[in-house]
């Protein structure tokens, strides 16, 4: 854990310019162990519990959020070209946080970010009976084959693997929910493709027993309650 200077931390944490983590401190913005700080270079421990207004900033504070990723941003921490799901989350809360099982540019839905590998991993692991649940669109109408075909598993060539039974429920003409126990690259979209059958639209709407809150639009994020942290893994 780090130990150093209170406004080295703050520029760090924030990535901020050291001059406005002072500014930050001069405004009486910032505590530490519950006192207000008023030396940027006050000496912090790694233990310190320091706050920005009402955010504990520690990077190693565990942080759960769910987030509703809209079409067209990138479920990556960096992309030269699109906007990525972490741009929803203020600073204060981004430093050090991870995306928990990405979704393509164009699907959109529940996301996870964590700083929290071990609970990440525990979710991620092809062993782990965590269902992920997709809304699914199709050009074409939908046949009970689809069922079998899903329950079967595809060989992909690729990757050499045979994808694990999914389930497919049939809702509409043109519209299935999927539920898959792994995530390989674009696999619904590649599934559906074994019907020559494309994938107009694609929404994640739970992971595990975790739904995405229907109170967040897209764009909007939440932080997890304890329990909905459990929900999922
Ligand atoms: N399958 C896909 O093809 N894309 C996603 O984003 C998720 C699952």
């Amino acid at each position: 854990s780090p130990r150093g200077r209170l406004d080295v931390f703050l520029a760090k944490t924030l990535n901020v310019p050291k001059k406005s983590a002072r500014e930050l401190i001069k405004a009486g913005r910032v505590t530490v162990d519950g006192d207000l700080a008023k030396e940027a270079s006050a000496q912090i421990g790694p233990f310190s519990q320091i706050y920005l207004d009402e955010t504990a900033l520690r990077a190693d504070t565990p942080r759960y959020l769910m987030v509703h990723k809209p079409v067209g941003l990138v479920s990556a921490t960096i992309d030269q070209e699109h906007a990525t799901v972490l741009d929803l989350i203020p600073e204060a809360l981004r430093l050090g946080l991870h995306i928990v099982g990405r979704l393509d540019l164009n699907t959109s839905g529940l996301v996870l970010l964590s700083n929290d590998s071990r609970w990440s991993e525990s979710m991620m692991q092809p062993g782990a009976h965590v269902p992920k649940a997709y809304r699914v669109t199709l050009e074409k109408p939908l046949t009970p084959e689809y069922i079998y075909a899903f329950a079967q598993g595809f060989y992909f060539e690729t990757e050499d693997i045979t994808t694990l039974p999914a389930k497919l429920v049939i809702i509409g003409e043109h519209e299935a929910e999927v539920e898959l126990y792994e995530g390989k690259y674009h696999q619904i979209k590649r599934m559906f493709g074994r019907f020559q059958n494309r994938v107009t639209a694609l929404h994640r709407f739970r992971i595990g027993a975790l739904p995405l809150d229907p109170e967040l639009a897209p764009g909007q994020w939440r932080l997890l309650s304890d329990d909905e942290k459990r929900a999922c893994q």
